[in-house]
C-alpha cells in the first residue's frame, strides 16, 4: 500500500452527473472544495461520460438530461440549451460552467486505481484511495468517507458469440462509435435492443450499404407515455431489488420498453428498425443468423450495455456470489464508509441527481454521528 500524504474527509471518484451533485451537495453543507472534500476524475475534460459520446447524439435525442442542482441558480438548463450543438460538447460546457461556478476543484487525469481499508493503527475506518496522474505519478488519499461515481462507460459489456475472433471485419462497441460517415458504403451489423442501437441505425440510414439489426431480447415498444413513466418506475424498483440483493443489474430498456418518438416512428416506416433474432455465430466475414442465412459484414457494432465500473473498488472485497456488490440507498452494506451514487436505480441523470442529496446526508451523518442537525 502507498502511504498516503494528503488526509480529507471525504474523497469522491468521478465528475460526472452523480459525483457533481454528491459534492455540490457536501459543499453546500459546509465541507470545503480541494481541502475536505476532494472530487477527482479520470477524464481529460468535464462532462463525465458525456464527453466521450458520438458526434450525431443530440440532446432530447434519446433521454432527457436533467440540470443538475445549483445548475438554476446559476440561470442554467439543459431544455433551453443549443439541441443542434452535439450534446457532448454541450453537457461539458454546463458542467465546466458548474463547477467553476461552485468552485468545485475537481481534479483531472486523475485515475483512482484502488480503493483500501487502512491498515495502519491511527486509520481505524479510514480508507486509502491510490491513484494515478496524467505523469504517470502514483499518489494517495486518506479519507473518512469515499463516493464512488465512477458511472459505466469505463466497461461496456460484450457479450461472447461463438466465432469472435474469427471475424476479419472491424468490431467495436458503443464507446468506439465515432461516427455514422465511418461506415460509408459497408455492409453494418448492430446488435443491442437499447436507445444506441437505434441511434446507430438511424445515422447510418443512406450512408452504410446495409444495416441489420439483432438482439438477443425480444424488443418491447412503448406508445403510451403514461403506461412508460410507470415501466419506468417498475424497472427502476427492479434495480433497487437488485443492488439491494447483490445481484447484478438488470437492464433498464428491458423492464421500460422503447419509447417510440416520431423519428423513431419514421425509421420503422422506412424498414430500419426490424430486430431480428440473434445470431448464432460470427465467421471471417459476417454472422450466421438463427435460421441460418449468411450475413455478409463489414463491421459489427455492440450497441450491448456496459456494467458499473468498480475495478477499482476490488481490495475491498465487495463482490457477492450472485456478481453483484450490495448496495442500499446508495451505501455499501460491506463497506459502510463507501457510497456508490448513481449505482443501479441512481443511473439516470435525475436518479444521480436524487442521490446527490440522499448520500450527501448519510456521508454527513457518519463524519458527526452526533450531530443531529445533519438532517
Ligand atoms: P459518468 O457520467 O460516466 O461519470 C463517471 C465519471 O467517473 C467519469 O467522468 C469518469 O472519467 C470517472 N471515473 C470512472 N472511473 C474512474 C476512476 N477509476 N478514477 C477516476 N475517475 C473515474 N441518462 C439520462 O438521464 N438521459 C439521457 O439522455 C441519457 N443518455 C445516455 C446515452 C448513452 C449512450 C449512455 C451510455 C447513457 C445515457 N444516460 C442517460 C445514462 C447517463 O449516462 C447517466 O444517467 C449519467 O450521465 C451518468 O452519470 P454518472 O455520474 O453516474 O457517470
Amino acid at each position: 500500500m502507498i502511504r498516503a500524504a494528503e488526509r480529507v474527509r471525504v474523497v469522491v471518484i468521478g465528475a460526472g452527473q452523480a459525483g457533481l451533485s454528491v459534492a455540490w451537495h457536501l459543499q453546500r453543507a459546509g465541507l470545503a472544495a480541494g481541502r475536505d472534500l476532494v472530487v477527482l476524475d479520470r477524464a481529460p475534460g468535464t462532462g463525465g461520460a458525456w464527453q466521450f459520446r458520438w458526434d450525431a447524439l443530440r440532446l432530447g435525442i434519446a433521454h432527457r438530461v436533467h440540470d443538475l442542482p445549483g445548475m438554476h441558480e446559476m440561470g442554467l438548463r439543459f431544455d433551453d440549451a443549443d439541441q443542434t450543438r452535439p450534446a457532448r460538447d454541450v453537457v461539458a460546457e454546463y458542467y465546466r460552467r458548474f463547477e467553476e461556478h461552485h468552485d468545485l476543484r475537481v481534479r483531472r487525469p486523475v485515475a483512482v486505481t484502488a480503493v483500501r481499508r487502512a491498515d495502519d493503527q491511527d486509520g481505524a475506518g479510514a480508507l486509502v484511495v491510490e491513484t494515478r496522474d496524467e505523469q504517470g505519478v502514483a499518489g494517495a488519499i486518506r479519507a473518512e468517507v469515499v463516493v464512488n461515481a465512477s458511472g459505466t462507460w469505463g466497461t461496456p459489456f460484450v457479450p461472447w458469440v461463438p466465432g469472435r475472433d474469427a471475424f476479419r471485419g472491424r468490431q467495436l462497441d458503443t464507446t468506439g462509435y465515432r461516427d455514422a460517415s465511418d461506415f460509408a458504403g459497408q455492409d453494418v451489423v448492430v446488435v443491442g435492443g437499447g436507445t444506441s442501437a437505434i441511434g446507430f441505425l438511424l445515422e447510418l440510414d443512406g450512408i452504410a450499404r446495409s444495416t441489420r439489426w439483432f438482439t438477443r431480447r425480444h424488443v418491447v415498444w412503448s406508445e403510451d407515455p403514461a403506461l412508460a413513466v410507470g415501466a419506468a418506475v417498475a424497472a427502476v424498483e427492479d434495480q433497487d431489488r437488485a443492488a439491494r440483493a447483490g445481484r447484478t443489474l438488470p437492464s433498464i430498456v428491458s423492464g421500460t420498453g422503447l419509447p417510440v418518438s416520431p423519428r423513431i416512428r419514421r425509421g420503422m416506416a422506412r424498414g430500419l428498425l426490424e430486430a431480428e433474432p440473434m445470431f448464432t455465430r460470427l465467421d471471417a466475414d459476417g454472422v450466421r443468423t438463427a435460421s441460418g442465412e449468411h450475413v455478409h459484414a463489414d463491421a459489427v457494432i455492440w450497441a450491448t450495455g456496459f456494467r458499473a465500473d468498480l475495478r477499482h473498488l476490488a481490495p475491498l472485497h465487495l463482490r457477492t456470489e450472485s456478481g453483484g456488490v450490495v448496495v442500499e440507498d446508495g451505501r455499501s452494506s460491506a463497506e459502510p464508509r463507501l457510497f456508490l451514487a448513481g449505482y443501479g436505480p441512481q443511473a439516470s441523470t435525475i436518479g444521480a441527481n436524487r442521490a446527490g442529496r440522499r448520500i450527501a446526508r448519510q456521508v454527513l451523518a457518519v463524519l458527526a454521528p452526533d450531530d443531529d442537525t445533519v438532517d
